[in-house]
């Protein structure tokens, strides 16, 4: 399997002390033939190569890391990029409106199953789902969905076998609204391939009723098809998301890792069984793990990426201690702040500020403004703020092109924090403490 592959080559790496170019490159080998094999997608291939091995080639290694560890935490973090990082909700109108959802697909991809798995989960949270059978062509079809609604508990609107599936949503819509329903689920028809009858009758069903999700059910197990179908029907019909069925067989893998970026499209569940309760929501993370199947080393990058954090910590208090702060110590902070999404988005969050602050001119060009200053300081300037006379103010001020009184002004600012850096570390005692008081 793909896991057990890529496990392989972690292996390998982990074994190493130091990681040259051609280790990397070995080994990125060695990962894009597993992940061929395993049906992704050739240029999703070729491009999440390029952009794990870029990164991985002179990157520092994290403490508590090997530079084997420090390539799979690369490979962990671009699989989740691929994947598109964050687990993606399907849409529902606000309040009571009444949510229409499309599924589509081919034959046997697990549509009907899984739209009485997702109505079901929509009962749980307090919705009132609705089924629809608009698959009159196999019989046996109708049939499977009511069976299937019972099991949930959620209505099932058929019109049997005789109407076209334009008028029976139609039709089931009107029902919704007269029974209360606020989610109605159109199980449409598929075909054992993609065809122009198939594309026209989805298109005249979203024509025709005010269809808000396009859902797309693939099955894993056929790989590359999942991608080519996924990419079809999103150019000839539009969806909005993708559920891959089936994650529970020996999948190999390909389909989850490559849908997002040839389509675009988000995944948002996982078939996980042929029972009624076997449908999750899709985490990139989760997944990623799952793919790369190595618990240990992925907690042991977690761990890693807290201590990264801690010797920032721990080296500010160090400094706090020596009462020192520079230049350099305040481009770090706007650094950290910037990780946190910048100057305005933390003051938003703080109750009570967001408001206030709202008519005040902060904003984070305030901060881009603040490093040209520092920026066109001398390494020795930033280090040690007290030798900037007025002529170097004068030098600086007119390398950043700003006016000299915000030069004065920041000058002061790193003195008062200073300052302020004196009097904390005074009150947690000097020496001892070894964490200073964060
Ligand atoms: P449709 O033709 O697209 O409506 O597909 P169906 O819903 O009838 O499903 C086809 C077959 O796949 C059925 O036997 C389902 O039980 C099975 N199936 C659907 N989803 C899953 C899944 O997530 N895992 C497994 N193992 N089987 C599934
Ligand atoms: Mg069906």
């Amino acid at each position: 399997s793909l896991s057990e592959k890529l496990q392989g080559v972690f292996k390998n790496l982990r074994s190493k002390g130091r990681l040259t170019e051609d280790d990397v490159k070995a080994a990125m080998r060695e990962v894009k033939r597993a992940l061929l094999e395993a049906d992704v997608n050739f240029k999703v291939v070729k491009t999440f190569i390029k952009s794990v091995q870029e990164r991985a080639v002179g990157q520092d290694v994290l403490s508590g890391l090997n530079p084997g560890q420090m390539v799979i935490k690369i490979v962990k973090e671009e699989m989740e990029a691929l994947m598109g990082s964050t687990m993606t909700e399907i849409q529902l109108r606000p309040g009571n409106e009444i949510t229409i959802i499309l599924m589509a697909g081919l034959q046997g991809a697990g549509k009907t199953t899984t739209c009485a798995k997702l109505a079901g989960q929509y009962k749980k949270k307090g919705k009132r789902p609705l089924l629809v059978a608009c698959d009159v062509y196999r019989p046996a079809a109708i049939k499977q969905l009511q069976v299937n609604g019972e099991k949930v508990g959620v209505p099932v609107f058929t019109m049997g076998d005789k109407q076209n599936p334009v008028d029976i949503a139609k039709a089931s819509v009107e029902h919704a609204q007269k029974n209360g329903n606020n989610i109605v689920i159109l199980d449409t028809a598929g075909r054992l391939h993609i065809d122009e009858n198939m594309m026209t009758e989805l298109i005249e069903i979203k024509d025709k009723v005010d269809v808000f999700q396009s859902i797309l059910v693939v099955d894993a197990m056929t790989g590359q098809d999942a991608v080519n179908v996924a990419k079809e029907f999103n150019e000839k019909v539009g969806i909005d998301g993708v559920i891959i069925t089936k994650m529970d067989g020996d999948t190999r893998g390909g389909a989850a890792l490559s849908i997002r970026s040839v389509t675009g499209k988000p995944i948002l569940y996982v078939g996980m069984g042929e029972k009624l309760e076997d449908l999750q929501q899709f985490y990139p993370d989760r997944m990623t793990s799952r793919i790369l199947g190595m618990g240990d080393v992925l907690s042991l990058i977690e761990k890693a990426e807290q201590t990264i954090n801690e010797e920032d910590a721990l080296r500010m208090t160090e400094k706090m201690k020596k009462s020192e702060f520079d230049f350099n110590d305040f481009l770090d902070q706007m650094d950290q702040m910037k990780k946190m999404g910048g100057l305005s988005n933390l003051l938003s969050m703080i109750p009570g500020i967001g408001n206030k602050m709202q008519g005040l001119d902060i904003d984070d060009g305030m901060m881009d403004k603040t490093a040209a200053i520092i920026y066109s300081m001398t390494k020795e300037e930033r280090a040690n703020p007290k030798i900037i006379n007025a002529s170097r103010k004068r030098r600086i001020a007119a390398g950043a092109g700003v006016p000299l009184a915000e030069v004065n002004r920041l000058c002061k600012q790193v003195q008062n924090q200073k300052q302020m850096m004196k009097q904390m570390s005074g009150m947690f005692g000097g020496k001892g403490g070894k964490r200073g008081g964060f």
